[in-house]
């Protein structure tokens, strides 16, 4: 059985401080224009 994950951003909190992008980067990455994290 495949294992799932749901993965949320409160994108309104985020301070760009790039913890979830540099360790989890294929699940996140930065947004070019607001330099906030995003689903990747
Ligand atoms: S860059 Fe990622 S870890 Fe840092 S505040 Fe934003 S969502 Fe949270």
């Amino acid at each position: 059985m495949a294992n799932k994950l749901k993965v949320n951003i409160d994108r309104d909190d985020c301070i760009s401080c790039g913890t979830c992008w540099t360790t989890c980067p294929e699940f996140f990455e930065q947004n070019p224009e607001d330099t906030h994290s995003q689903i990747v």
